[in-house]
């Protein structure tokens, strides 16, 4: 075995490999970036190397630093991850030149299943149904456009070298084929330095079904079952669950053969995934199922086949490095339960998925009824430079139900803050009529996802909760004597003002702000301070400034009378305006305010004096 694993990745997977390294008593080495400097896979190995500046292709892509960390820090092993260099042939063999362990399958067997017209012509040959379509040399475009017309539209235009779900086209018609072609070129050539592409049959009703496999170097390969990888966005996997819903004995059988068909025929070692796609629209059928391409490395869903069949993925990589052979044969395998997997990312989804950076304030994750892979903790920052995912939240079942509604349960009970996550995208996709029924298909979040990405909001009694904290004692017990059981008073919600129903009698010890955290999101309450309506927590009349900003208008005198309601003056202060307004019928004794001051948060800015 192994005595030492350098893990060539960082995040959640570096964590992750760490962690069974650790079990099986192998010491551990980190290399880190500038910008992970503080970062969890460094705090958790036994050693750790530095090996440059933040951006990734001068880090994570640098093959060589990559092996000088492996010298210097004397490991016997390297352990790739997923995505960087995990399926680039050259490295795999550059580390097994410099005399080092590849966790991996042999670089041959990567270049095979690298590019995926070559992929696709040599599963074909080997028996294995692979998606209809033209996988040739010839890259002319009016040639292209003949094969799509022979296909027959909808196609599928796909770099040939891509991956992570770009340089890909869907094209309804002959007449957009051409411009969809140049620009997936031009995507291609930018992305993946290749422009070529094969064409594809759009399968309608597509379902993402992919197979776990094993091989070790004594010839044994094992299939661990399906996945089901259908909720997607942009081609993009959300949410996976193993095993697929709909999935028979028959047609598992099948495609799981075909899988370890596929493995044999380019000598696999280690894990692996064949990926295909399903046409759905009759539930699942082996032969309406086809190789769409294979992951030549541990995959970012595994553990959910880790959950239903007990198997730790990463020692079985780590034991096959070591040249044992794989500790399960086929019929030692079995499918226990169901589980699923949500890939917890910093990210708006009301703003466009625009990634979310910054230091994590608040970042708990509940571990007690379920499994959180996590690469970053409370008190660290969330850097631009790296993929946003920052952990996956994966729950098991007895059965689909029981598991949904734990990972929806996680979700809930997740708090992360100020940086923005996709957990209340990820409750309402699990929520969704046809996920709850397994019909899911790659297209759910394209025709539905509007619902599920709109801004999340506190429910009014999280609110009151909160706001209940906020309000003095003393002044609510002056407003009680007049005022209804429950009154409506301005708060500050992440900046924006909300109006929360006050009722109980306030606290002795007033908090200045405070998270509100419900159901997967947090926000932040602050008290309004300014006299508002009537109802507003400064009772006595004084109009405080709600926070820092300039006056930019004074519509009243001192001694004028005003009416309750009545603008007061205007504060522009986090690029927005606010107004503020008489509380109650009176005259305004006392005015502090003109036009371009500058005001500290609660400044006494007038005074309104209750008329007789
Ligand atoms: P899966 O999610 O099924 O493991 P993906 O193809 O989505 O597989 O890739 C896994 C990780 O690797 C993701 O973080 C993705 O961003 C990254 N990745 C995969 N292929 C590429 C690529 N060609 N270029 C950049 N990143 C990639
Ligand atoms: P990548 O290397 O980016 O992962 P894939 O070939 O695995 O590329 O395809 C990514 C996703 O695109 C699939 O999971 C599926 O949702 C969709 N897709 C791929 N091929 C087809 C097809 N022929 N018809 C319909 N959808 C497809
Ligand atoms: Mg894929």
């Amino acid at each position: 075995m192994i005595q030492s694993l350098l893990i060539a990745n960082r995040g959640e997977i570096a964590c992750r490999i760490i962690r069974t390294a650790r079990e099986m008593g192998i010491r551990t080495v980190a290399v880190y970036s500038d910008a992970d400097a503080k970062a969890l896979h460094v705090r958790e190995a036994d050693e750790v190397v530095h090996i440059g500046p933040s951006p990734a292709r001068e880090s994570y892509l640098v093959g060589e630093k990559i092996i000088a960390a492996a010298k210097a820090s004397r490991a016997a092993a390297i352990h790739p991850g997923y995505g960087f260099l995990s399926e680039n042939a050259e490295f795999a063999q550059a580390v097994i030149d410099a005399g080092l362990v590849w966790v991996g399958p042999k670089p041959a067997s990567i270049t095979a299943m690298g590019l995926k017209d070559a992929a696709k012509t040599l599963m074909a040959e080997a028996g294995v149904p692979v998606t209809p379509g033209y996988m040739g040399a010839n890259q002319d475009a009016t040639f292209l456009a003949e094969q799509a017309a022979e296909i027959g539209y909808p196609v599928l235009i796909k770099a040939v070298a891509g991956g992570g779900g770009k340089g890909m086209r869907k094209v309804d018609a002959a007449a957009d084929f051409a411009d969809a072609l140049a620009s997936c070129q031009r995507e291609a050539t930018a992305s993946f330095g290749n422009d070529h592409v094969l064409i594809e049959k759009y399968i309608l009703t597509p379902r993402h079904i992919e197979v776990q496999v094993f091989g070790d170097t004594h010839g044994n390969v094992v299939h661990l079952f399906e996945r089901d990888c259908s909720l997607q966005r942009r081609h993009q996997k959300v949410i996976e669950e193993a095993p697929a819903p709909g999935m028979n004995e028959v047609t598992r059988a099948e495609l799981c053969a075909a899988a370890v068909r596929a493995a044999k025929a380019v000598d696999y070692v280690g894990a692996g995934t064949i990926e295909f796609i399903a046409d759905a629209s009759e539930g699942l059928r082996a032969d309406r199922i086809w190789f769409m391409e294979m992951n030549t490395r541990l995959q970012v869903e595994h553990p959910v086949t880790e959950e239903i069949t007990g198997v730790d993925l990463v020692e079985w990589q780590l034991r096959v490095a070591s040249g044992e052979p794989l500790p399960l044969a086929q019929d030692e395998l079995a499918i226990d339960g169901w589980a699923m997997e949500a890939r917890l990312y910093a990210e708006d989804p009301a703003k466009g998925f625009l990634p979310s950076t910054g230091a994590l304030e608040l970042f708990q994750l509940p571990e007690d009824f379920g499994r959180v892979d996590t690469g970053v903790h409370e008190g660290t920052e969330v850097s631009p430079f790296y993929d946003p995912m920052i952990a996956k939240l994966i729950a098991h079942g007895e059965t689909r139900d029981e598991a949904r509604e734990t990972l929806s349960e996680m979700l809930e009970d997740s708090a992360v803050w100020p940086v923005k996550t996709n957990s209340a995208f990820l409750i309402r996709a699990l929520d969704h009529p046809d996920f709850v029924a397994g019909k899911v298909d790659t297209g759910l979040i394209g025709r539905d996802g509007d619902a599920m990405t709109a801004e999340p909001e506190p429910s009014p009694q999280a609110l009151t909760n909160a706001a209940m904290a906020m309000v003095p004692r003393s002044l609510q017990a002056g407003f009680r004597l007049n005022a209804p059981d429950v009154r409506t008073t301005p708060f500050l919600l992440d900046g924006k003002r909300v109006d929360v129903a006050l009722h109980g009698p306030g606290t002795d010890e007033p908090a200045s702000a405070m998270l509100v955290a419900e159901s997967g999101s947090v926000w932040q309450l602050s008290p309004w301070r300014a006299v508002g309506a009537a109802g507003s927590v400064a009772g006595d009349g004084a109009i405080l400034s709600p926070m820092p900003g300039k006056i930019i208008a004074v519509d009243v005198s001192a001694g004028d009378a005003v009416t309750k309601g009545q603008r007061l003056l205007t504060l522009e202060a986090m690029k927005m305006e606010h107004t503020l307004t008489a509380p109650f019928d009176g005259i305004v004794a006392e005015l502090n305010a003109s036009p371009g001051e500058q005001v500290q948060v609660e400044a006494l800015l007038a005074r309104i004096e209750a008329a007789e």
